[in-house]
Formats: C-alpha cells, structure tokens, sequence
C-alpha cells in the first residue's frame, strides 16, 4: 500500500513557472490571490490529502457504503474527513461571495481537487458534486432558490447530485421520462427513476440536493422538452417522496454510493425555463467534464508515484551493462529500459496533460473575470474546444497508466494488497460517465470544430504557433519545427473531415475520436515546448536545481522521441474515414 505524496514541485512549476499565474491573475484584476496564497492553499490541502484523505482511498475500496432499507451508510471515517473538510473551509473556495463563498480564481483552488482525486477519488465525487451544482444554481437559478440554498452548498452542509440518466436514456437524453407536473403552489410534482446517481443518498449531510431532467406535461418530444428542477431530499425538515431503492455493485470507485433513486410525487422547483434544462445542466456538466479530466490527472498522479517507487524497490535481474548494487544477489527493476519506457509514458504524458488542464483552467479564469471583451470571447472559444479534449484525453491516459503501473508491478499489482490494481479499477469509469470519450470526441469535432466553421481550431492554432514564435530555446527548436507541420496537417485534416462530413454525416462519427486524439497528440507536445523552453532557460541561467530542469528535458524529449510518432497513425485513420467501417450485417458478424 502506497502512501500519496502530493505533487508540490510539479504544481509549482506548472502554476508559477509555466503558467505564470500571479501576473496574469494580476491582470484580471485579482492581485490578492499571490503566489504566497496560492502555495499555502496548495500545503494545507496537500497536508489534509496525505494524512487524512489517501488512507480512505484503500478503506473505501474494501468497506463500501451499504444499503439498508434506502438508508446509505457511509464509511465514519469518510464521515468524519468530511466534517473536518467543511469545518476548515475547503467547499466555500469557489464559491460566489453573496452566499458565504470565498469567490477564488479557479487558478487558485483547482490544485486542491487535484489533490483530493489523487488522495481519495471517490470520496472527492460528493463535494466535487456539489461545487458544480453551486455554479449551475449561482447562474441560472431564482434569488429564491438561490438565497434558499446555495448557503448551505457552498459551505458544505448540505451536498448535492446530478441526476440525468434513467434506465432507457443514457446518452440519449433526448428520451428520458421522468415527469414533473405542475402544482396549485406553484411548484412541482416530480415523479421517475433515476439510475447510476453518485452520492444519490448517504449520510455525510442531513439533506441532499438533486437537480433532475425531467419533463413537464406538455413539454415538445426530444432535448427541447427537457426541464431542470431542484429537488430537495428533505423541505421544510420533513422527507419529500425520494427514495434510494438500492446501490450498484460495481468494477471500481467502491467509496461512491452509486444509487438507484425513485422520485415519487417529490416536490421540486423549475430552475430557469421551461425547456432550458438542458442548457443549464451543460453550465454544470462542463464543469463536471474538467472535473473527471482532473480525476484522471489525479490518478494518473498516483499510478506514476506507485510504481516509481516500486522500481526502485523491486530487485530483479542485472543491469544489461553491468550489476549496478553487486553487493546485492540482483539490481532494482529501474535498471531495465523497458521498465523505464513505461515510467517516462507516464511520466511524460501525466506532466504536459496537467499543464493542459491548468492552462484550460486559466481560459475559465479568463472568461469570468477579464473586462476586455475580445479577450472574454477568444478565452471562450478556446475552453469550450478544450473540455471535451481534456476530458477524454486525460482520462483515457489514466487508464493506461494505471494499467502500466500494475505491469511495472508484475503479478504483485495484479495482488489487491498493493493497491494498485484499484486504480486500474477506478480510473475506468472516468472513460464513460460525464459523457462517454467517444461522446467527448463527437462533441469536439461535431460542435467545436465544424459548427462554428473551425474557428475554434484556427484560434487555437495561432494561440500556439504566437507562443512558440520568439525567445525559443534551442534545444526545443526542433520540437518547435516537427509541431509547427502538424499544425498545419491539423488545419488541412479539419478542411478535409469538414467537406467529407458534409457530404455523408457518418463520417463525424467514424474520425471524431481519432480526431480528438490527434488533437491531443497536438496539445500536449505544445505544452512540451512551453514546459522545455523554461527548463532549458532554468539550466542555462545555471540556476539551482539542474537535476529537476533536466529530467524534464529528457521526458520532453521521451515525448517528441516516442509518443509525438503516434499523431500519424491517427492522421492515417482520419485520411481513411468511414469508408473503413462497412456496416457487415448480423450473419457477418457472427460467421
Ligand atoms: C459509476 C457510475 C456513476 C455515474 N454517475 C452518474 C450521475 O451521477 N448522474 C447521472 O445522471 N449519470 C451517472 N452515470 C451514468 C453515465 O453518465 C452513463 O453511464 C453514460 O453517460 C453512458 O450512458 P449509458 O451507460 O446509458 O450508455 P449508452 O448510452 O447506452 O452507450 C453505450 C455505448 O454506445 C455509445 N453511444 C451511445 N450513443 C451514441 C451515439 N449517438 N453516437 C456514438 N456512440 C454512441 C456510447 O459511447 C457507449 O460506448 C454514472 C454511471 C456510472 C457507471
């Protein structure tokens, strides 16, 4: 069993190195939130996730909550980590200041969620719930509702759920049935089931927040006829017709009750419009999609921690030019390249998507708080192409790595006790819940990309090819040369996906995830760049530190080497298209 170490150095370089985030925070007229501040919220929750978070991780996995008669019961120690969560503060961080918020940048509090996904992921789903259901109430929600219950969200007393899916209506919510009819006061009845809600029903607060999908009477068939409402748990003190029929036995995240709820006649309350319900679950479920990339970026934190430090524990074999600890009967596995190649995939993959996640996390920032219009806009086109790739790049990525350091375990990580096989488990269902990746994928390319006529790419484009344009040290000018091609392969792919989906929409589906992986490809070796060229300016200026500068060359260079070559495979599929994907019929299948 491994205990977690947070990533400070990591954090630090990303955040004030890279990122730069005390002068562009400055910039956005939120000067107060320093670097001093910023690194004291990063120790005190990293403190909180090595002490009192990561040992839950393991407990939550081999005690789940139960189930007995609708009651869900959780694990006290879950409980009680909870409490001291909410009692020092950490819910109110991004909260709106009206209603007991601290109202930080995300810049500022994100890292916290990174720490807590790593530390203990499925403990971290509730409140990471509720957070998103505080911004969806905050901006679509009556002063009402808002003044009668963003209080206790945003402190953490009460917690919150999204419930979207019922047993017919998983991606498609287009057919979902839940019902909510119209009541003489005004409010309404909301009848249904809802299926695989996390933290639908527990015991961390007295009431439990749902916002539900439903539809009113006379709602038009399809998205159009889909309403939110806020339904609480309990009104007024008194239990309001929502029942946990049962919790799923499930592959990973054993820790979060995932609940099949029943609304019977429940007394619920229309957040915005009729038919809008579908916008305003989006305002929370972009949030939630970042939130699952930062779950992926967590355990991918994690994998990488786990079997580093099995690699240089485990002795097996001799290294291949000699015995490296002769005094010992073998050498740590380290010694191995193969072992190697595996630690640096992760390594190099899980450094440039968390520099991803935090520089979309900056656009966020950008778009809420800049007073320069073009810079709202521009900040707004790129974030809203980036979700859907951070979401399914970092996620997917979670699950190869977690999957890599059970290898550089051998059959020990195929063992329960050393843990790892966990997060193998866990990070699965990152892959498929806020959207499936495929889904993810047809998003970008369906309406990022080709709906607003590849603006967002062209936008994105020149955001990079603006930052790699001057001051370029030279032993990242060819990662420079080798990313500016694809660049362009990247505009001219989007033109040919374009005109071919115009031609025969089944072609959006039959490139989207290939698509929205060459894209990450992209990304991550823009961020390679960003994060070489202020190593190499770190060791030119012969700074402290050289070891840490120059491992991160080597796993920029690891990336152009070995992981920047698969973008041409997934350019090869692209070119191929849907004529690669006959539909054989059912005796074809099974011949
Ligand atoms: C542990 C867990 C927790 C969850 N938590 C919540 C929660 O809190 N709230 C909530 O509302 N839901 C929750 N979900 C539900 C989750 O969001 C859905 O499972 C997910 O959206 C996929 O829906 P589905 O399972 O019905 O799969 P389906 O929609 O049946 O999809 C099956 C497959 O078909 C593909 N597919 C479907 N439609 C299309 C299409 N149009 N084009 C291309 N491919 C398509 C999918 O990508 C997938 O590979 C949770 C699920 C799990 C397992």
């Amino acid at each position: 069993m491994y205990e977690y170490r947070a990533p400070r150095r990591e954090l630090s370089f990303v955040l004030h190195e890279v990122l730069e985030v005390e002068r562009v925070l400055a910039n956005l007229g939120r000067s107060e939130v320093n670097r001093a501040l910023i690194d004291e919220i990063i120790e005190e929750s990293a403190k909180f996730s090595e002490t009192v978070l990561s040992p839950l991780n393991w407990q939550g996995d081999r005690e789940p909550p139960r189930c007995v008669d609708g009651v869900v019961t959780v694990p006290a120690a879950f409980k009680s980590a909870y409490t001291q969560y909410c009692r020092d503060g950490w819910p109110t961080m991004g909260g709106p200041a009206a209603y007991g918020g601290q109202a930080l940048p995300s810049l500022a509090h994100v890292p916290v969620g990174e720490l807590l996904c790593s530390a203990a992921m499925a403990w971290r789903m509730a409140s990471g719930l509720s957070e998103g259901a505080v911004l969806a109430l905050a901006r679509h929600g009556s002063d009402e509702l808002k003044n009668a219950y963003l209080p206790k969200l945003v402190s953490g007393e009460w917690a919150s759920t999204m419930c979207l899916t019922e047993p017919q209506a998983g991606t498609d919510l287009a057919i979902l049935k839940t019902r909510a009819e119209p009541a003489a006061d005004g409010r309404f009845r909301v009848t249904g089931t809802k299926i695989y809600i996390s933290w639908g029903e527990h015991d961390l607060t007295e009431n439990i927040i749902h916002l539900v999908l439903a539809r009113l009477p006379d709602a038009p068939a399809g998205v159009k006829g889909i309403s939110l409402f806020l339904v609480p748990k309990r009104l007024d003190g008194q239990p309001n017709g929502v029942h946990c029929r049962s919790i799923e036995h499930k592959m990973g995240i054993h820790g979060s009750p995932t609940c099949v709820m029943q609304f019977e006649q429940a007394t619920g309350f229309l957040i915005d419009k009729p038919g809008g319900g579908l916008a305003c679950m989006f305002t929370m479920m972009n949030q939630a999609r970042l939130g699952v990339g930062l779950q992926g970026l967590g355990l991918s934190e994690r994998a990488l921690q786990a079997a580093t430090q099995y690699a240089f524990e485990r002795l097996q074999g001799r290294a291949s030019k000699g015995a490296l600890q002769p005094d010992k009967n073998a050498d740590p596995i380290m010694v191995h390249a193969d072992v190697r190649r595996m630690l640096m995939t992760i390594k190099a993959q899980t450094e440039a998507q968390r520099l991803l996640v935090y520089y979309t996390y900056l656009l966020e920032d950008t778009l809420t708080l800049s007073t320069d219009a073009a810079a709202r806009e521009g900040a707004a086109l790129l974030a809203t192409l980036l979700v859907p790739i951070v979401k399914a790049e970092l996620t997917d990525a979670a699950f190869e790595h977690a999957s890599l350091a059970l290898q550089v375990h051998g059959g020990s990580g195929f063992i329960r006790d050393t843990g790892v096989e966990q997060y193998v488990r866990d990070a699965r269902i990152t892959m498929i819940y806020e959207g499936t990746n495929g889904i993810q994928a047809l998003d970008l390319l369906g309406r990022k990309v080709l709906m607003n006529g590849g603006a967002a790419v062209q936008l994105m484009i020149q955001t990079i090819q603006h930052s790699v344009a001057t001051d370029v040290p030279a032993v990242v000018q060819p990662w420079v040369a080798s990313l500016a091609k694809a660049l362009a392969e990247w505009a001219e792919l989007t033109a040919l996906v374009g005109g071919r989906v115009r031609q025969d929409p089944e072609e959006l589906g039959a490139v989207a995830v290939d698509y929205l992986k060459y894209a990450s490809c992209l990304l991550l070796g823009w961020c390679w760049i960003r994060m070489g060229s202020v190593a190499a300016r770190h060791l030119a200026a012969g700074e402290s530190e050289a070891p840490y500068y120059q491992a991160k060359l080597a796993a920029g260079a690891f990336y152009f080497e070995r992981l920047w070559p698969k973008r041409l495979a997934l350019a090869a599929g692209i070119r191929a298209g849907g004529a690669t994907l006959p539909r054989l019929s059912a005796e074809q299948w099974s011949a």
